[in-house]
C-alpha cells in the first residue's frame, strides 16, 4: 500500500486527514511516524507558496533516502477577516507572537474587531494542498470555507479559531461541531476532497 507522508505533525490535522481519506487505499502517515525530521521555514507570502514549498523539500529530502511507494502531501491553511484585509492570513498560527498560541491569538483577533458589528465581520478559512507522487507529479488545489467570527469563544471541538468561526447555516461555531459536521464544510474538508479525487488517478 503506497504512504502519503504528510508534512505535518499536528495531531488534529493528520486525524482529519486520516478521516477524510479513510475510504481511500493509502496509508496517512505524519513526519514524526515516518522519523522526517526537517523544519521547513514557511516564508512564502500565499499559502499555496508554503504548501508547495514544504512538499517539495520533503520530496527532495524523501526522495534521496531512497524510499519507494510514497507520496508527498503539504497542506498551509488560516484565517482571512475581511475587515482586516485578509489579517492574520499566513500568519494565522503565530498572529499573537508564539507559533501555535490558540488562546493569544484568538485574544489578538477578538481584540482588533471590538466594537466591529456582526454584518462586518465575515472571514474565511483558506486551505492550500499540494501533492507530489514518487515522479514528481505536483497537483495544487485552494479552497475556502465562509464564516462570520464571534464576539466570543463557543464551544470545546477543533482547534486554533475554530470556537470563534460562526457558520450561519449551521448556526453553529466550527468548535461546536462534530468531526462529520466541519469537514463537509471546512476549507480543508473541501480541498481534501478534490486531493481525493487526484489521488485515485495517482495511486
Ligand atoms: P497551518 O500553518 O496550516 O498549520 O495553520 C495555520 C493556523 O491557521 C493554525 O495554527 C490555526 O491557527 C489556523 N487554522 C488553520 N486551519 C484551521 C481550522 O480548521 N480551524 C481553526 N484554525 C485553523
Amino acid at each position: 500500500m503506497k504512504k502519503i507522508i504528510v508534512a505535518s505533525n499536528n495531531d488534529h490535522k493528520i486525524k482529519e486527514i486520516k478521516q477524510i481519506l479513510k475510504d481511500i487505499d493509502v496509508e496517512v502517515k505524519s513526519l514524526k511516524d515516518c522519523n522526517i525530521d526537517i523544519d521547513v521555514v514557511e516564508d512564502g507570502k500565499t499559502f499555496i507558496e508554503n504548501s508547495y514549498k514544504k512538499a517539495k523539500e520533503i520530496y527532495e529530502y524523501v526522495k534521496k533516502d531512497g524510499l519507494n511507494d510514497f507520496l508527498i502531501m503539504a497542506d498551509d491553511s488560516g484565517l482571512e477577516v475581511d475587515y482586516l484585509n485578509g489579517e492574520p492570513g499566513v500568519y494565522s498560527a503565530r498572529y499573537a507572537g508564539e507559533h501555535g498560541n490558540n488562546k493569544k491569538n484568538n485574544e489578538k483577533l477578538l481584540e482588533k474587531l471590538k466594537g466591529v458589528p456582526s454584518e462586518e465581520r465575515k472571514a474565511a478559512f483558506v486551505c492550500a494542498i499540494v501533492l507530489i507522487d514518487e515522479t514528481g507529479k505536483t497537483v495544487k488545489v485552494e479552497e475556502r470555507a465562509y464564516g462570520v467570527i464571534k464576539e466570543e469563544l463557543t464551544g470545546v471541538e477543533g482547534f486554533g479559531y475554530d470556537p470563534l468561526f460562526f457558520v450561519p447555516e449551521f448556526n453553529k461555531t466550527f468548535a461546536e461541531m462534530t468531526a462529520d459536521e466541519k469537514n463537509s464544510i471546512s476549507h480543508r474538508g473541501k480541498a481534501l476532497e478534490v486531493i481525493k479525487k487526484e489521488l485515485k488517478n495517482l495511486i
